[in-house]
């Protein structure tokens, strides 16, 4: 079902916005048309990308995942996957932020249902926009996710939690933040919450700076977050149901779909440095047009591998059992570490194609900022640290038998 029809058939109050407005197609082109004449100056500064989120906001970007019930458009995640994919091609850390927050509102829209709390932000995250951060990484345990050391403290109605976030995405531009944390200060790390957080109920001071090789504009720096808030902000459901029915499937299906943009603006400076050599020397194919041909092969497979994923998650998204499956987990988690590498690999063949034009960081035909913005991909939740973890469950899962299993 397309955002349309899901409109349609949820909520007939809700039709005027898209029937009268512009497709979520549009919307997020007119989004990507102004982050892309901003990239490079946001990469240049490493300043979150201002303009590209006034215009998301116009268009309600935000909130398109958000049921037609509280106001959004109920998107599904092949909507909002493409319009990772379509920002991705304009500016990657704009890319990067959507697809972040993406995630954090699946979280709050999939296990917020029937709870006042979380319905009132679903509201707001249709009707002001409010952008979502995500607090998971803390002190030095790196992308190690499903172990939590500050604990939450819960005193009659009121919880607060105290902890040394290492990195928080746009954190200081966010309207809301979620996080982890353990249970309970007796309780064990993987013994885990996630919180859902407006802005009032947390405080932020700055203990890291971002200075990257990439991904500039996501403005990824430390803060000690100091959290007070009632105790419905914490969702009743354990953290690890959370994690793998939907977590770790929207951002690993969002942040390769990023990734995927990044790589396909790279394939297009290539295309685009081929077809003028061609036709500068006569319709002879430069040297390294081999390199091309390389870089379209690796993001037609990036691209089938994302979908097959996509279609997999639509199918199962409801399924409990499906989602909770050996063979269902261990593919959405191992996507994240072949969609970066393959990524990555596409991006190199296409500044190989271009040679020095791509490698250089003026002109048209420039691929450092992509290169750079990509090389984030295998470290974003480190893939050594998933192999390594994923090697039990690798084993364990069977081989098909048949090419359609
Ligand atoms: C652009 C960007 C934005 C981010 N935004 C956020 C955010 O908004 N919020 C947030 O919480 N976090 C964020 N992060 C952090 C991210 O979630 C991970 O925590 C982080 O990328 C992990 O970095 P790491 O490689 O140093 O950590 P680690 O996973 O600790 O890895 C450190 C080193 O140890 C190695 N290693 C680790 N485990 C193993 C193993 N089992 N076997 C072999 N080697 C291993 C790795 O290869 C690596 O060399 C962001 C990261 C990036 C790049």
């Amino acid at each position: 079902m397309n955002v349309r029809e899901a409109v349609l058939t949820v909520d007939e109050t809700q039709t005027s916005f898209l029937e009268q407005g512009p497709s979520l197609v549009e919307r997020a082109a007119r989004t990507a048309a102004t982050a892309a004449a901003d990239a490079e100056g946001v990469d240049r500064d490493a300043r979150f990308p201002h303009k590209a989120f006034d215009v998301a906001r116009e268009q309600k970007l935000l909130g398109v995942m958000i049921p037609a019930e509280f106001g959004g458009f109920g998107a599904s995640i092949h909507d909002v996957t493409d319009v990772c994919y379509t920002l991705g091609r304009a500016c990657a850390s704009t890319a990067m932020i959507y697809a972040m927050h993406t995630t954090k509102v699946a979280c709050v829209v999939r296990h917020g249902h029937g709870i006042p709390w979380m319905e009132t932000m679903m509201r707001r995250v249709a009707r002001d926009q409010w952008l979502l951060a995500s607090s998971t990484t803390e002190g030095q345990n790196g992308g190690n996710i499903r172990a939590s050391a500050a604990a939450v403290d819960v005193a009659g109605d009121t919880v607060s939690l105290l902890r040394d976030a290492t990195v928080i995405s746009y954190g200081a531009e966010a309207d809301g933040l979620v996080t982890i944390a353990r249970r309970a200060t007796d309780a064990s790390a993987s013994d885990q919450v996630l919180l859902a957080l407006a802005r009032d109920d947390y405080s932020l001071k700055r203990t890291l700076g971002w200075e990257t090789l990439g991904m500039r504009g996501t403005c990824s720096t430390g803060f000690e977050l100091k959290v007070d808030c009632p105790t419905d902000r914490v969702f009743p459901e354990a953290y690890d149901k959370i994690h793998a029915q939907t977590m770790t499937p929207f951002a690993h299906l969002c942040w390769s779909s990023a990734w995927a943009g990044i790589a396909a603006a790279a394939v297009t400076r290539a295309q685009a440095f081929v077809r003028k050599a061609a036709r500068t020397s006569g319709g002879q194919m430069p040297p390294a047009a081999a390199h091309f041909t390389a870089a379209k092969m690796s993001l037609a497979k990036l691209r089938a591998l994302i979908s097959a994923n996509i279609d997999a998650f639509a199918r199962a998204e409801h399924d409990e059992r499906a989602l909770g499956s050996l063979d269902f987990q261990s593919s959405i988690t191992l996507l994240k570490v072949q969609a970066s590498e393959l990524a990555v690999e596409t991006v190199m063949h296409a500044m190989r194609t271009a040679g020095l034009s791509g490698y250089r960081n003026d002109g048209e035909f420039t691929m450092g900022r992509h290169l750079r913005d990509v090389l984030s991909s295998p470290i974003m939740i480190n893939n050594d640290r998933i192999l390594a973890n994923a090697a039990t469950s690798t084993l364990m899962s069977g081989v098909p038998l048949s090419l359609h299993d």
